[in-house]
């Protein structure tokens, strides 16, 4: 595809990066099948291709964006379907998110869309203020399904079951260290998830230290088109892993939402242009691994038996383009593994876009668990805690965490999503 940058823009390295992957869209428009967006509403400016020339004629007039351009290039999830599905290797990644810090820095939104962005922020990317936040959501949840939009999409947050209080195993000294990013929001919502992946971990002898002094992952500002913060809370990432021993005290990093594993493996991208962070970035970026990369399948005796539907996170699958080995644990310990049909498609949670896009983030909701529905799963199994809470509810099965799952199979305790299945049938699966 032809380009008219001026030579003055392409200066700026992150312009020179779009204008190379704009050029080798061929707008054959394969992309478009896979776009959730698109499959939805058939609407071209609500496909990948239809972005890709909205966003190309932004970025090259400058100035402030059309509303149009806004209002498509925010209805999309960022799940990268499109990317994984492109025979020509356009970096749509790289497209989006310039577009998104282009619109944050010359677009004036409402004064309500503004405030709800201060929010997720501000609030999502602290435990404590999460903490806080669902205490208000619990107030107002019986009343979500009579509260508008994005109120009631927070309202119904609070209907998820309250976080359990998990005891963290301290590390054996004598296995290999893995430092943990204790994350944000699922830090607050579902500890008992990073406490099942320690003792999963342990029992292949990883030993799991989480990193004191480290935040989130800042991928929530990130898709905000948040760059100052998102490269704060990096630098806060990356410091607090080299004060803990750094590339030689750790074998690995391990995040347990994919989401954050994805957006931290990408931090050598994010802090190219600081010379100060950029190596140390790199370093950082190397030692990560997602969880699918120390999960060796162990064969479980006797073996558990439950119909499990794989919800493959988009982060996973598109982004850090992994998932096998997932597969390969739970079967190892007995369970039947069910792919979902249409499993490339989003289930609409994508970060805060449940918050933001409520609507287009329902009806995804609901065509997932209605492809789910057809297999006649015992539970939902994902890997992601956006996914999982997104998809939870009286109208779903039960959801759980991969390390939950595995970690029960393996002798952990009952995930609090398989406590009522279990108890109706004794205990015994
Ligand atoms: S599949 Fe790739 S080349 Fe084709 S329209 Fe989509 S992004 Fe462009
Ligand atoms: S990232 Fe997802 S929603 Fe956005 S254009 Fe690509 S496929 Fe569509």
């Amino acid at each position: 595809m032809r380009t008219g940058f001026d030579p003055e823009q392409l200066q700026t390295p992150s312009l020179a990066e779009v204008e190379k992957n704009l050029r080798a869209c061929v707008h054959c428009g394969i992309c478009t099948a896979t776009c959730p967006t698109y499959v939805l509403l058939g609407d071209e400016r609500d496909s990948p291709r239809g972005r890709i020339v909205m966003i190309q004629r932004m970025l090259e007039a400058g100035g402030a964006p059309s509303p149009e351009a806004v209002e498509h290039i925010d209805r999309c999830l960022s799940c990268l379907g499109c990317r994984t599905a492109c025979p020509s290797s356009v970096d749509y990644q790289r497209l989006v998110d310039a577009a998104r810090v282009h619109i944050a820095e010359h677009h004036t939104r409402p004064a309500a869309e503004r405030l709800l962005r201060r929010f997720i922020a501000e609030v999502l990317t602290r435990p404590e203020r999460v903490a806080n936040g669902m205490l208000l959501a619990r107030f107002f949840a019986p009343f979500a399904k009579r509260l508008p939009g994005r109120l009631g999409a927070m309202a119904r947050k609070g209907a998820r079951p309250r976080a359990i209080k998990s005891e963290f195993p301290q590390a054996d000294p004598a296995h290999v260290r893995v430092a943990l990013m204790p994350g944000c929001a699922q830090a607050a919502l579902a500890p008992e998830i990073d406490a099942a992946a320690a003792r999963v971990l342990a029992r292949r002898g990883f030993g799991l230290v989480p990193l004191a002094g480290a935040g989130c992952c800042g991928a929530l500002n990130h898709h905000l088109g948040d760059t100052r913060d998102a490269k704060a809370w990096a630098k806060r990432a990356i410091a607090a892993f080299e004060e803990a021993g750094g590339a030689d005290a750790f074998e690995a990093i391990l995040i347990t939402a994919t989401g954050c594993a994805a957006h931290l493996k990408d931090y050598a991208h994010l802090l190219a242009d600081e010379p100060e962070w950029s190596v140390r970035a790199q370093i950082f970026a190397a030692k990560m691994k997602d969880l699918s990369e120390l999960l060796g399948p162990r064969p479980v005796t006797p073996p558990r038996r439950l119909r499990l539907a794989w919800q493959v996170p988009c982060s996973l699958q598109h982004g850090l383009r992994l998932s096998g080995a997932n597969e390969a644990a739970m079967r190892a310990a007995g369970h039947e593994v069910l792919a979902i049909p249409e499993g490339h498609l989003c289930c609409g949670s994508a970060g805060s876009y449940s918050l933001l896009q409520p609507a287009i983030a329902r009806r995804l909701r609901m065509r997932k668990l209605a492809h789910a529905a057809t297999l006649a799963p015992d539970a939902i199994v994902t890997a992601n805690i956006g996914c999982l809470d997104h998809l939870a509810g009286p109208d779903a099965p039960p959801l759980v965490h991969l390390a939950e799952v595995i970690d029960w199979s393996e002798g952990g305790p009952v995930p609090a999503g398989l406590v009522r299945l279990l108890s109706r049938s004794g205990g015994r699966r």
